[in-house]
């Protein structure tokens, strides 16, 4: 290890907890294997880490632990190189992974990480484990604090896993609800066993509303002081109820106040991440011709992650897969642009409703089942 090295590694101890037990380098499984999902990478960006220490004096971590958690994994940068493909990177999937590209904004990418790793604070009564800070006012990640977030997944993942209703009703971490519960459209996922393949969409198709306005900057814009429970977007306050004191900066950037100023670009990396997500075969199941004009085939399954049948799971989606997806790609980049032209979400939602997330008529209710 080089003494820069070293020396960057006990400063971080001291802002991000150490990380004990847990080799670097190895991959570790919780809960299961990930299953059909793109990956993603924690490592910040340059500008991240350099913006972090100047703001908040926050030393990242220079590795972190493979780690593929229920249909997530945090290993290559899959997702981000993605994102850098539908903002122009060409010459295929494999020349975009390198983390300091900037087609994309670095805004843009910490949006696309935000579905995966929402930083969160403990509420009273949460957060007793090792490598959590005794304050209930830090902030929580797989970046920032790595081995707290670590006991605090294999906790909520051992408590859905017993029962797969316990945070379907919006109680829970950003953590929990996010991957086990209510908010798990945030991965173009359903709730629940069972759950209409129409309900599903029209959460999705909130949250795509929600994010493009956050990022529109016109007549519909709600803006970053806005309370989660006072957004007027229908169906928002099933998830953040009227009470809900946290602003919609707070929602994305808590901890990180180095990316208030890009949280345009934030809520617009986190509808893209969902897009991204439901080309993952083990969230969505889609077949069939694409309607005209459409690269999209239509969604025949949404699926859910509590509840699976754990032995179904093998493959996850690294960069082989991501090679494949063109039609993702054609679709990402047609955001993009329709982002560049400034249009509205009346304007916009017509492509999410008819295309990007078009039930097929044979549509079925969600399931536990994998296709790709
Ligand atoms: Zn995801």
């Amino acid at each position: 290890m080089s003494g820069a090295l070293a020396k960057c590694r006990a400063r971080r101890a001291a802002t991000a907890g150490r990380l004990v037990g847990i080799a670097a380098g190895a991959v570790l499984f919780l809960g299961t294997p990930a299953a059909q999902a793109f990956e993603l990478t924690p490592l910040p960006t340059r500008a991240e880490r350099r913006e972090a220490k100047k703001m908040s004096n926050i030393v990242f971590r220079l590795r972190y632990p493979l780690v593929e958690f229920a249909l997530h994994s945090f290993s290559t940068p899959v997702h981000e190189a993605i994102t850098q493909a539908a903002f122009d990177c060409d010459g295929g999937i494999d020349t975009c992974t390198d983390l300091d590209l900037d087609y994309a904004e670095s805004g843009v990418i910490a949006g696309v990480r935000w579905n995966d790793d929402p930083p969160f604070q403990f509420g009273d009564g949460q957060g007793r484990y090792t490598g959590c800070p005794n304050s209930r006012t830090s902030t929580i990640s797989f970046a920032l604090r790595t081995q707290c977030w670590y006991n605090h997944f294999k906790d909520v993942a051992a408590i859905a896993e017993a029962n797969p209703e316990a945070y379907t009703g919006g109680s829970g971490t950003m953590l929990a609800r996010s991957h086990f519960g209510d908010l798990q459209f945030l991965h173009a996922m359903a709730p629940r066993v069972g759950t209409p393949a129409q309900d599903t969409k029209a959460k999705i198709m909130m949250w795509a509303e929600f994010a493009w306005r956050v990022q529109s900057g016109g007549a519909d814009f709600i803006t970053a002081t806005t309370r989660t429970g006072a957004v007027a977007v229908a169906g928002f306050q099933d998830h953040f109820p009227k009470k809900e004191e946290r602003s919609v900066s707070d929602l994305f950037t808590v901890g990180r106040p180095w990316l208030r100023h890009q949280l345009d670009d934030i809520a617009f990396g986190s509808l893209l991440h969902m897009i991204e997500d439901s080309f993952a075969g083990g969230h969505v199941a889609r077949g069939g011709t694409p309607a005209a004009g459409c690269a999209a085939a239509p969604i025949v399954a949404f699926h859910t992650y509590a509840g699976q049948d754990k032995a179904a799971h093998k493959l996850h989606d690294g960069i082989d897969r991501a090679r494949t997806r063109t039609s993702l790609i054609e679709v990402l980049r047609e955001l993009v642009g329709r982002r560049d032209a400034k249009q509205s979400w009346s304007e916009v939602r017509p492509y999410l409703d008819e295309c990007v997330f078009r039930l097929a008529d044979d549509a079925v209710d969600a399931s536990t089942a994998i296709d790709d």
